[in-house]
């Protein structure tokens, strides 16, 4: 059994302590909020889009280490992609955090610093927490500005 603490690496610490992109986006073409009332967190997330390109992503919110150090880690890991793109990624992100991708398997490779969430596989409740940003990036990306739940 992995210990709890083995969960915050240094860059998930680092990222916590100081999100990338944490800003309120007053000029934005849609965003969306996300909720997980298990944990607490709660977070908003913005976007520019350029045709089907994400040009700029922000977010703001509060919660867990966990939740806000993967939404700053989404939003590096999203901007310039296109939609397509960015649902391909969520879904290798989602398999890597629900444990159903194995551990040499190439999507690691690909998701980059994201990987470092591959520990949250062993802590079923806190998937929540680190999807939760990516699931109001899909809402805003769906043009959907009402509120999106984990429940
Ligand atoms: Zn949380």
């Amino acid at each position: 059994m992995m210990e709890l603490s083995s969960l915050y690496q240094d860059v998930i610490l680092d990222h916590n302590r100081a999100p990338r992109n944490f800003r309120r986006m007053d000029d934005a073409d849609c965003h969306a909020e996300g909720r997980n009332p298990l944990c607490g967190d709660q977070l908003t997330v913005w976007l520019k889009l350029n045709g089907d390109r994400v040009s700029d992503v922000s977010f703001e919110g509060s919660g867990c280490a966990i939740s806000k150090a993967s939404a700053s880690l989404m939003t590096g890991a999203v901007k310039g992609k296109t939609r397509a793109e960015i649902a391909h990624l969520f879904e290798r992100f989602h398999e890597v955090v629900t444990g159903r991708s194995p551990s040499e398997d190439p999507s690691r490779r690909e998701l980059g610093k994201l990987a470092v969430f591959s520990g949250i596989s062993s802590f079923p409740v806190r998937v929540k927490c680190a999807t939760l940003s990516w699931h109001a990036l899909k809402a805003a990306l769906d043009q959907g500005s009402s509120p999106v739940s984990t429940e």
